[in-house]
């Protein structure tokens, strides 16, 4: 897989902007005091996790189509194949909510975030030539 494309970021949860330091605290997505946690800041370029107050409320709308994506099939599949009714799939239903629901929350924050934050190949340079105007201002 290619170092600077969306997928990267996504499929390894790496900073979207130099797609090295790790977006969330912890490698195990069923660790379930850290799900979701993320530092406040990119570990190896500064980039600022925290982008602002709600941010990762938009992640809501990719989570919710991931979700209909993957039980959709599945739910009608067991329907279908089975002759399940509604009431006996509720359960295989809450069971794959359960399931999705680590590896849900973490891609739906890498794509959204990687919406709004690219991959910069020189996000060295340009994070010196910040600082230095920032410390000339
Ligand atoms: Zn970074």
């Amino acid at each position: 897989m290619e170092k600077g494309t969306f997928l990267y970021s996504v499929v390894k949860e790496k900073c979207p902007r130099c797609n090295e330091g790790d977006l969330f605290v912890s490698k195990n997505r069923y660790s379930l005091r850290n799900i979701g946690g993320m530092p406040d800041h990119c570990p190896v370029c500064g980039q600022d996790f925290k982008m602002e107050d709600g941010f990762f409320l938009g992640a809501t709308y990719i989570s919710y189509a991931m979700t209909t994506a993957v039980t959709v099939p599945i739910l009608a599949a067991a329907y279908w194949l089975f002759d399940l009714d509604y009431m006996d799939m509720l359960p295989l239903f809450i069971l794959l909510l359960l399931l999705l629901m680590p590896f849900v929350i973490r891609v739906s924050r890498v794509v959204w975030f990687n919406f709004f934050v690219h991959y910069d190949k020189d996000w060295q340079k340009n994070m010196a030539t910040a600082r230095t105007a920032g410390h000339n201002a």
